[in-house]
């Protein structure tokens, strides 16, 4: 197979993997197959803007068994692999030609997770010696990786992300018989949170991470509740949730016994977005995340609605002297109006919501809930 057809078949299976800034808006997929019949993923920039990213494994070939995955070892795909000098070469070819932002970059367990490790960090250190290249690269730590290296990916990479898959080992142990969910999911994680905390030499380097949603009979509260400990305790830059498919990995697995019906499998896990929004950007605690009796977030109405329901003591807030936190828990209105909201204050005053720029359905559901004294 030549490198083109690896390319072909690599960046395509590199779409089931979403922890990086790309692909998941709104649950939509935003790939752009460039001129090379390359997989090219919008992304948005440190610094405002988009571009565009190349994502991809370096192998489909993989000796793990996660149930829900198209390329685990017993399934008969058609594999294989990239060699560190054909990733870095594509790469930089997609940098000349079409000006691609950052490399994503993955891959399944080729035999060991050290070895695996070995011809991620080589196709890296290609591209930052040889290459010269200063720019954004993202490296999936491999589960069961060595610490030692663990620490190459994080002097070598803009960003690196390991799969938390599922929020505790018990719903961990039902999606792979292989990996141990301390050893080889946890204990990894807590080590690049040390290595690239505030202050530390590694601080510019991000962690995210990603949950497979619904194949293990987990409740959004224990993902809710993970999530918060991997924000506020280990200090992740993002954590991002990807909907079970049913049959993608030909296993049956016990959260298909769920009263989700897979097709409300997408709602839940933009819900789970929501809420994850909640915490990361409006700094909720996760006990202000309201849940239904069954321990998940409604999926009817999102979670920042359902709260402002529960609590009518809290409401009205008023428009002209309510504090910023205060103004955030109305629904409709976000950061940035609220930003709005706080400069109009400062400059004279504010009568109404729409002299903020609101309007439609917005305006009418953030009004239900403001006073304008
Ligand atoms: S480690 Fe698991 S999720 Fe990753 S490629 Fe292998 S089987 Fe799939």
């Amino acid at each position: 197979m030549d490198t083109q057809a690896k390319l072909e078949l690599l960046a395509d299976a590199s779409r089931y993997d979403l922890s990086c800034a790309c692909g998941t808006k709104g649950g939509e997929d935003h790939r752009k197959r460039g001129a090379a019949g390359l997989w090219l993923y919008p992304v948005s920039l440190p610094r405002g803007g988009t571009s565009i990213m190349l994502k991809t494994l370096m192998s489909n070939a993989c000796a793990n068994d996660c149930r829900y995955c198209p390329f685990r070892s017993e399934r008969d795909v058609p594999r294989c692999t990239m060699t560190p000098e054909e990733v870095a070469s594509v790469y930089m070819d997609c940098v000349r030609r079409y000006g691609v932002f950052g490399l994503f970059l993955s891959s399944g367990v080729i035999g060991t997770p050290d070895h695996t490790m070995d011809r991620m960090l080589a196709a890296a250190s290609i591209l930052r010696k040889q290459y010269q290249y200063r720019g954004y690269i993202h490296l999936k730590v491999i589960p069961g990786a060595s610490d030692e290296a663990i620490a190459q990916a994080v002097r070598l990479a803009s960003a690196v992300s390991l799969n938390v898959e599922a929020p505790k080992a018990s719903y961990f142990r039902a999606l792979s018989a292989k990996k141990d969910f301390e050893r080889d999911i946890v204990r990894p994680i807590k080590l690049i949170s040390r290595l690239t905390a505030d202050g530390g030499p590694y601080a510019r380097v991000k962690q995210t991470t990603q949950f497979v949603v619904g194949a293990a009979e987990e409740k959004d509260s224990d993902i809710l509740q993970t999530t918060f400990g991997l924000y506020r305790r280990w200090g992740l830059s993002r954590v991002y949730f990807s909907a079970y498919q049913r049959g993608l990995g030909d296993a049956r697995l016990p959260g298909e016994r769920s009263a989700v019906k897979p097709e409300d499998l997408l709602t839940r896990e933009h819900r789970l977005y929501q809420a994850e929004f909640l915490m990361r950007l409006y700094k909720w605690d996760v006990g202000d995340i309201a849940l239904e009796p069954d321990g998940n977030l409604s999926l009817t109405a999102d979670p920042k609605q359902v709260w402002a329901q529960r609590h009518p003591e809290f409401f009205p807030v008023r428009l002209r002297s309510a504090e910023k936190e205060a103004l955030l828990r109305v629904p409709g209105l976000g950061p940035v109006t609220v930003a709005r909201i706080l400069a109009a204050r400062r400059q004279g005053g504010i009568k109404a919501l729409d002299e903020v720029g609101l309007k439609g359905a917005r305006l009418d559901k953030a009004a239900a809930y403001v006073t304008d004294g």
